[in-house]
């Protein structure tokens, strides 16, 4: 049995969720409880604050966990890290009163910032050569400059609509982060297979939301140059239309190639193009 630790409430629980479940791990999920037990694969859910993921990780109260990059680094325990994941993709970064004449990050010096983030702002302060004072506060990071209680912030940021709603603007990128699968590092012999399942089943999962199937139709004389433009799994299948002198093209692409190949597929004469997600990708 491997357990894993993810956020019990928060940005990361739904993902975190998602990802467990297609990996085809069933469990009864219950927001009430604290752990729950698959019912299809060897694996302990345990919900906690994701702040306490990493300490528990590391001390083996959970086996694995998933976490956000940014807390990982500012509790110090980046050795942890397996692999990210892909999503609660953010970044931390300086904003300042909208109203503020900023030039550059030196005139940070002497003022004073607050953070829930004291180490990742405190290194990248340094990096950058710049003397700040750093107040630590837990939570509604974004309202202190307009109490008086800070000059800037340095806080979570995705779209940035909740530092412009509170008369902010972003003025530097301190650090990037998504979740991250991370382990503990002396797992049994038994748990490190059980995470060598898991990892393959992520892997699986991940290789097929980048990749789309896609079906065309086009004229024989021109199934080369559309192949060409197909790179797949391997090579396209070709099958014969009922239509004579048309053939159906089945490939998979990746979604980051998707459009410029659908518009060279065009010009090169395919036809009633279709583009459907893939479930799993096992290669
Ligand atoms: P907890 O109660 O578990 O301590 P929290 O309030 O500290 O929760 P959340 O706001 O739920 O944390 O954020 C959890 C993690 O999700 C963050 O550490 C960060 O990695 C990521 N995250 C935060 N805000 C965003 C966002 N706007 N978009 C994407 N990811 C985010
Ligand atoms: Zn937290």
């Amino acid at each position: 049995m491997l357990r894993i630790a993810i956020q019990k409430s928060g940005r990361l629980s739904e993902d975190s969720l998602k990802l467990i479940k297609e990996c085809g791990i069933s469990f009864i999920n219950s927001s009430l409880k604290l752990k729950t037990e698959s019912t299809n694969f060897p694996l302990e859910i345990l919900y906690l604050r994701d702040d306490d993921i990493p300490g528990y990780v590391a001390d083996g109260v959970a086996d694995i966990g998933i976490v956000g990059e940014n807390v990982l680094v500012e509790e110090g325990m980046q050795h942890l890290a397996v692999e990210q994941l892909g999503f609660s993709k953010c970044r931390l970064s300086l904003a300042v009163p909208k109203g503020d004449n900023y030039q550059d990050i030196s005139d940070l010096n002497g003022k004073n910032i607050a953070t829930s983030y004291p180490k990742l702002l405190q290194a990248y302060l340094s990096e950058k050569g710049v003397e700040a004072h750093i107040h630590t506060i837990s939570g509604s990071v974004e309202i202190a400059p307009s109490i008086g209680l800070a000059d800037a912030i340095c806080d979570i940021v995705s779209s940035g609509s909740t530092l412009i709603s509170n008369g902010l603007k972003e003025v530097e990128r301190v650090f990037k982060s998504q979740a991250v699968l991370i382990a503990n590092k002396e797992l049994s012999e038994e748990k490190r297979q059980i995470l060598e399942k898991l990892l393959f089943r992520i892997h699986a999962v991940q290789r097929a939301q980048r990749a789309k199937y896609i079906l065309l139709n086009a004229p024989n004389e021109k199934i080369e140059e559309i192949s060409a433009l197909l790179p797949g799994a391997k090579s396209p299948s070709i099958l014969p239309l009922a239509e004579e002198g048309w053939s159906s093209l089945h490939s998979v692409v990746n979604e980051d190639d998707f459009w410029e190949i659908i518009e060279k597929l065009k010009d090169a004469g395919a036809q009633g193009i279709l583009v459907v997600p893939i479930e799993k990708m096992i290669i």
